[in-house]
């Protein structure tokens, strides 16, 4: 199994992959799913795989190597030592080398080096050599890397509703494509809105909701309806915003005229139609946006005391000092 400094060092690597797409969609909420994130950076792998791609990689180069040449003798030696821990303890931490570890990541996936792997023997020569560890790398290394790495997120889809929600949805490059439809057009205003236009959308796509919490998982009552009816609202989701609330303006109920109830949230946020309904979309979502962050202050008001209001009936203030609230 994975030795505890490379799970380690996976935890670390994705973390700080996915901790940076964070901070260009301006989501800070932890409850905000890494594959989500990764799928709308279009990522296709996790930063941790490319890595152990790489030691994959340079150890099938050093075993190629003539049989001569230091490097490649302290490679097999180090490769031998590795098979022969693996088969003795499953679970064995050390000796540490990289070697190890590349071992032990190659048996997580079935893979073996490429000198077992493939038929011919690898070829004389530096160009030759590179070209035949490449064949090896598309044809056996990378389908089974991404074979396991589907397998891991299969598991989680059972329990991830997002998953099929995801699998629908266009990219969120056609999303981008708005933005630098702006940029080249020049003008900087239009630029500035299509970019938090399209910040908005790819946080309603990966949460459900604006993102509004360091704290995770607390969708808010709606900032509109908070603000309109001076109580709070429905929760501030996305299929309230753009189907349910009555304080969304006249851009939404012109949307839900194109799309319809049914499929507004999937069209809006589904990313799918001509390049004008994408457009069309992320505009809506940036206006819908700005208006809930200039309702935000208000609607937090309404909330605090209706929470507190809560809170005093569930001491039973009220009924300890009848008079409270009263004139004095
Ligand atoms: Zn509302």
């Amino acid at each position: 199994m994975d030795g505890g400094l490379w799970g380690a060092w996976r935890i670390a690597l994705d973390r700080m992959q996915v901790e940076w797409w964070k901070s260009v969609f301006g989501v800070t909420d932890p409850a905000a799913g890494w594959r989500a994130i990764l799928v709308e950076a279009g990522e296709t792998d996790r930063l941790s795989t490319k890595v152990a791609m790489r030691a994959i990689g340079l150890a099938n180069r050093l075993s190629v190597l003539p049989a001569e040449e230091g490097p490649r003798k302290l490679f097999d030696a180090a490769w031998d030592a590795a098979g022969q821990d693996s088969e003795a303890a499953d679970d064995l931490v050390g000796p540490p080398t990289w070697v190890h570890r590349v071992h032990g990541e190659m048996r997580r996936i079935g893979l073996r080096l490429a000198r077992e792997e493939r038929a011919s023997a690898p070829p004389a020569g530096r160009a030759a050599r590179r070209a035949w560890l490449q064949r090896y790398t598309h044809k056996y290394a990378w389908p089974r890397m991404r074979a396991t790495e589907a397998s891991d997120w299969g598991e989680r889809s059972t329990v991830d509703p997002d998953y099929a929600r995801f699998g629908r949805w266009s990219g969120s490059e056609v999303g981008l494509a708005v933005v630098w439809g702006a940029l080249t057009a020049g003008d900087p205003v239009r630029a500035s809105k299509a970019w938090s236009g399209f910040q908005a959308w790819v946080q309603l796509r990966i949460l459900g909701a604006f993102n509004c919490s360091r704290f995770g998982g607390a969708t808010l009552p709606c900032a509109l309806c908070s603000q309109r009816r001076g109580k709070p609202g429905p929760q501030e989701t996305a299929a309230h915003l753009l189907k349910d609330c009555p304080a969304a303006g006249p851009q939404t109920a012109e949307t839900l005229r194109r799309w319809g109830r049914a499929e507004v949230v999937d069209g809006v946020l589904g990313g799918s139609g001509t390049p004008e309904d994408v457009e069309r979309a992320v505009t809506l979502v940036g206006q819908l946006a700005a208006r809930v962050r200039r309702a935000r202050p208000d609607a937090a008001a309404v909330v605090e005391d209706a929470e507190f209001q809560e809170w005093l009936e569930a001491m039973g203030i009220f009924s300890m000092v009848p008079d409270m609230g009263g004139s004095t």
